[in-house]
């Protein structure tokens, strides 16, 4: 069996090493040969929208998923026409949109930040008033880790604002005073069979994941993410893993945004739970049982962004595990991440304070 994987960063490099044991294979496309995925498996080098790339990859395969957000939803389109494409093309497309997702979400009764689109000046004035100050203006479409926004304090940051981002469909959103940022993953199987993982506690800079502390343990909050995931999951038919990013504000969660693949927030899992969300993310799509998705102690991933830290020292840290995406270095970009579990969260704390030390900021 042969999967296609649109898409060769990190994500996709993982899944083929927890689809190896299973004996899968894996065909990558990317528009580079340099990337994390050409270490695990060969390359079709082409556009993700370049038809003849998407048909050499279809050919090759029997199924095809995505480990990118930003693949045309047309390019997916043509590839479902001869090959099984998951998770479902429409979950896809409402993610790509922050305005059709955020609706989505009002319409599952899943609470979102006050939000409103914004095409012009004056619908971004009429949005202020209606949404209130402090708020936040995005692009709906292209934006990740931070990119594409612009923060409103008062009145006069109207005009800056727009002149920032005005020209593409914007949103504007009430800005959250939250508490904590929380994610919840989560595989439904080709055969309806979901299963959920416990959240996990998200520390963000500059808009970029920096660390992450699974699981974290509130069994209301756990309850009420697990019904808002289900209940997308469901909406779509979906199959494959899905997140749901929250903010926590006074004790409830707010949907912040839904990503329909595995998620950086999640790598916690290869070493902190049962089974990985990569291997969970492939045994969905394949209609294999699902693992369990427990946590096995208390875990923490750390980002490596901009610089590597050195690996002997990572790896003198009792419960350390180190990944190295091979990446060349470059400022702002996720080089690789390291992950500790310890029986104890206080264990498991003071080890990440270790690792932290180590981690260039
Ligand atoms: P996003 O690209 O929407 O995930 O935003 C990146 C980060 O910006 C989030 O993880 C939050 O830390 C912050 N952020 C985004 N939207 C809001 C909001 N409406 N209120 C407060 N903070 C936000």
């Amino acid at each position: 069996m042969k999967i296609g994987v649109i898409g060769a960063g990190q994500l996709g490099q993982m899944l083929a090493l927890a689809g190896h044991p299973l004996a899968l294979e894996f065909l990558f496309l990317d528009s580079s040969a340099d990337c994390p995925g050409a270490r695990v498996g060969p390359i079709v080098t082409g556009r993700f929208d370049d038809p003849a790339s998407l048909r050499k990859l279809a050919a090759a395969t029997d199924l095809v998923t995505y480990e990118f957000e930003n693949v045309p939803v047309s390019a997916l389109e043509k590839v479902a026409k001869t090959r099984p494409c998951l998770p479902p093309i429409e979950a896809l497309r409402v993610s790509q949109d922050r305005l059709l997702e955020k609706e989505l979400f009002r319409r599952l009764r899943i609470p979102t930040p006050p939000f409103q689109a914004v095409d012009s000046i004056d619908e971004l004035r009429a949005a202020v008033t209606a949404v209130g100050l402090p708020c936040v203006l995005k692009t709906r479409r292209l934006g990740y880790d931070g990119r594409g926004q612009q923060y409103l304090r008062r009145p006069a940051d109207i005009d800056p604002a727009w002149a920032a981002l005005g020209g593409v469909p914007l949103i504007l959103e009430g800005f959250v005073k939250f508490d904590r940022e929380v994610s919840i993953i989560g595989a439904r199987s080709t055969r309806g069979q979901t299963r959920c993982y416990p959240l996990a506690d998200n520390e963000h800079r500059g808009g970029i994941l920096r660390v992450t502390r699974a699981p974290y343990r509130n069994p209301g909050l756990q309850r009420a993410a697990e019904r808002h995931l289900r209940r997308v999951l469901d909406h779509f038919g979906y199959a494959g893993v899905l997140t749901i990013e929250f903010f926590v504000q006074r004790g409830r969660l707010v949907a912040n945004e839904m990503a329909p693949r595995v998620h950086n927030s999640g790598h916690w899992t290869t070493e902190g739970a049962v089974t990985s969300q990569f291997e969970n993310h492939l045994r969905a799509i394949l209609g294999l049982p699902l693992g369990d998705t427990s946590a096995v102690g208390h875990a923490a991933m750390v980002n490596y962004i901009g610089t590597m830290p050195d690996r002997e020292r990572v790896l003198a840290i009792p419960g350390a595990h180190h990944h190295d995406y091979g990446k060349a270095p470059r400022a702002g970009r996720k080089l690789g991440h390291g992950t500790i579990v310890a029986a104890t969260a206080a264990g498991r704390d003071r080890l990440l304070r270790r690792l932290l030390r180590h981690v260039p900021r």
